[in-house]
């Protein structure tokens, strides 16, 4: 990236906060990651529609993302544009059960909001570690609960600049899927949620249910990116990966969590090329002994080998 580009990209969106390599391990909940060429924290739509179509139009390659609650990035990082819409990018509007938020918002704080509101639907999202934007792409979900079960439309712009909308079927939800996954170029920018009149002492309780069933059964203690693994249809991933024998097998500081044997955990200084061979030792531990292939839920960013 040249320091040509980077300084017209400062001029485009002076307001934003931009940064060259900066370490993507700063962005990531599991706290891995080289560096990004350059790395922007939106705050604002008006931003990513000046600055989108420019780098569209000079292909410059660009990723956007949430909380980094989900990602594994390379060692090496990403050549190109990080974007981060979080904290800035986060307004919530309640209209009567509608709760509309934009795509930086996190679950935790729209289901905060959603109690307050006396709705409920989105006690599942309390304890996801994500923005709406991230929930919405993978259709996060849990106990349960899933985006696919609440949203009602989504609003993402374009390459060039232009706004579109999709309705929640549009959208096909499926399990940790969505349409707009497949679609990286494109930026979900508001997310509109149909929740229930609810009891909010009901809706608390179950909050704190679920947030004690995390804290019991999950490694919260280490750095992940939650569970590594999608769930194989009919089994658990977790009980697969224990049966063969992985509970607590480490790669440089990379380990299968004995806590919950379907996470992967950074245990110190994990590189994320540790995070792939575990990953790939533990996929293909299952399948010699199980016959069963285990997809990563985890997303992977930038080039590994
Ligand atoms: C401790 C822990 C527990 C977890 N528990 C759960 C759980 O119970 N259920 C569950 O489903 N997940 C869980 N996760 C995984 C993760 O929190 C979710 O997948 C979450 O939805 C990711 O949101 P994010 O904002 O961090 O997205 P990121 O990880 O930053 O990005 C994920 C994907 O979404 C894309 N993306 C993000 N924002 C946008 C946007 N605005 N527009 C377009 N694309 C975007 C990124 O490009 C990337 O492809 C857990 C993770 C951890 C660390």
């Amino acid at each position: 990236m040249s320091k040509e580009y980077f300084d017209e990209i400062s001029k485009l969106i002076p307001a934003a906060e931009i940064v060259c390599d900066e370490p993507m391990s700063k962005h990531t909940t599991f706290r891995i990651g080289g560096v990004a060429d350059v790395f922007i924290k939106i705050s604002q739509p008006e931003q990513l529609q000046l600055l989108i179509p420019k780098l569209a139009e000079k292909k410059i390659p660009y990723y956007v993302i949430g909380k980094g609650s989900n990602l594994l990035v390379s060692d090496a990082g990403f050549r190109g544009v990080v974007i981060q819409l979080e904290d800035a990018f986060d307004e919530i509007q309640v209209n009567n059960n509608v709760i509309t938020a934009r795509a930086g918002a996190s679950m935790a704080k729209v289901a905060k909001v959603a109690l307050q509101n006396k709705l409920t639907g989105l006690e599942f999202a309390a304890g996801i570690p994500g923005t709406v934007g991230g929930g919405v792409i993978m259709n996060a979900g849990a106990y349960g609960g899933e985006m696919k079960d609440i949203v009602t439309k989504v609003r993402y712009l374009n390459t060039d600049g232009t706004v579109a909308e999709h309705t929640g079927e549009e959208m096909q939800f499926a399990y940790r899927n969505s349409i707009l996954k497949s679609k990286p170029e494109c930026i979900v920018l508001e997310v509109e949620m149909e929740l229930q009149p609810g009891d909010e002492a009901e809706i608390l309780a179950t909050m704190q249910d679920l947030a004690k069933r995390r804290k019991d059964k999950q490694p919260l203690e280490y750095p992940s990116a939650g569970s590594t693994f999608k769930r194989p249809e009919g089994y658990f991933a977790g009980k697969l990966i224990g049966d063969a024998g992985f509970g607590g097998y480490c790669v440089g500081d990379a380990s299968v969590s004995e806590k919950h044997n379907g996470f992967v955990i950074n245990t110190g200084n994990a590189k994320a090329a540790d995070v792939k061979k575990l990953i790939d030792e533990v996929r293909q531990g299952v399948e010699k002994q199980f016959g069963v292939i285990l997809e990563p839920e985890v997303i992977f960013l930038g080039e590994f080998e």
